[in-house]
């Protein structure tokens, strides 16, 4: 695996690389199994993988969780290389963001809801940083979490809007054993918000399980979602059912709809969500 700090020494590693496809795992580092399935289906389907850990500061809003942000940079790159990584990119913010912006990336849809709704800028600074990183890489695919559907979604959109020549490939959440979706963020739960935080998946599937069973009353299954989070309800910072991949309100509950949900505990905010579509098991 080559270490590369620098974009000149990302730019030489690339082109040192024998003629193949490449497959790109954008990261905040502090790696967990949800980051290794992304890297593994990006094996799977290239030639080679490259990997950058990059905790963003764009987009971090004044309040949130930067400096907690959890980095482990020795833990990293041992599971990247474990697990096949060619390219590790491990920039700096200097090195990614070498003079204040004269242009930057504004997204106009989705963003009014969820986290685009609760933390504003931020997908902007998603959408910033990764086009950045796209063009400094400049895979054939890039691959990302169902986790962050939002994201996704954005991404998506993004490829699209300037016809940027990269695929987007979508990767089912990774889960503990007990439903808690893998998270960096986990790490900063106190041992009690450990214990409660599988309700927060629980929940979803009541969720999912009312609408595949033909609810169509959106109150009505918010409600269902509701009665499993009992207390944890106090924390939850969003919970709503939209038409997926738009994020536009329902109008048809056989489309597939993503049920999501963000819950802030004292030092760590969780998200999570649920894919859903009548007549299929998974979305
Ligand atoms: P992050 O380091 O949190 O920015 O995540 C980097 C990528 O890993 C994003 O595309 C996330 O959606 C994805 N990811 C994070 N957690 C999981 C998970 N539990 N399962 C699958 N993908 C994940």
């Amino acid at each position: 695996m080559r270490i590369v700090r620098t974009r000149q020494e990302l730019h030489q590693s690339i082109k040192s690389l024998e003629a193949g496809s490449i497959g790109f795992v954008p990261t905040m580092g502090y790696l967990h199994e949800g980051h290794l399935a992304l890297i593994q289906k990006a094996k799977e389907e290239n030639d080679f993988v490259v990997m950058s850990i990059f905790v963003n500061p764009l987009q971090f809003g004044p309040n949130e969780d930067l400096t907690a942000y959890p980095r482990d940079e020795k833990h990293d790159l041992k599971l990247a290389e474990e697990q096949g990584v060619d390219i590790l990119f491990l920039p700096n913010v200097s090195e990614i963001y070498p003079t204040p912006l004269s242009t930057t990336i504004h997204v106009e849809k989705r963003v009014d809801v969820l986290d685009g709704e609760k933390r504003p800028g931020h997908f902007d600074g998603v959408a910033t940083v990764l086009f950045k990183l796209f063009h400094l890489v400049m895979p054939n695919r890039a691959y990302f979490g169902q986790k962050d559907a939002q994201q996704l979604a954005i991404v998506e959109a993004l490829v699209e809007d300037y016809f940027l020549p990269i695929t987007i490939q979508r990767v089912e959440t990774l889960r503990e054993a007990d439903g808690l979706a893998k998270s960096s963020r986990n790490i900063n739960l106190t041992v009690d918000e450990r214990k409660e935080a599988p309700i927060i998946h629980q929940a979803l599937l009541a969720g999912k399980k009312c609408i595949l069973d033909g609810v169509e009353e959106e109150t009505t299954i918010l409600a269902e979602v509701q009665k499993t989070l009992g207390k944890v309800n106090e924390k939850v910072d969003y919970l709503a059912l939209y038409e997926y991949p738009s994020f536009k309100a329902v109008t048809d509950f056989s489309s597939t709809l993503i049920l999501a949900i963000a819950v802030q505990y004292e030092k760590a905010r969780l998200i999570d969500n649920e894919l859903i579509k009548r007549g299929e098991e998974n979305a």
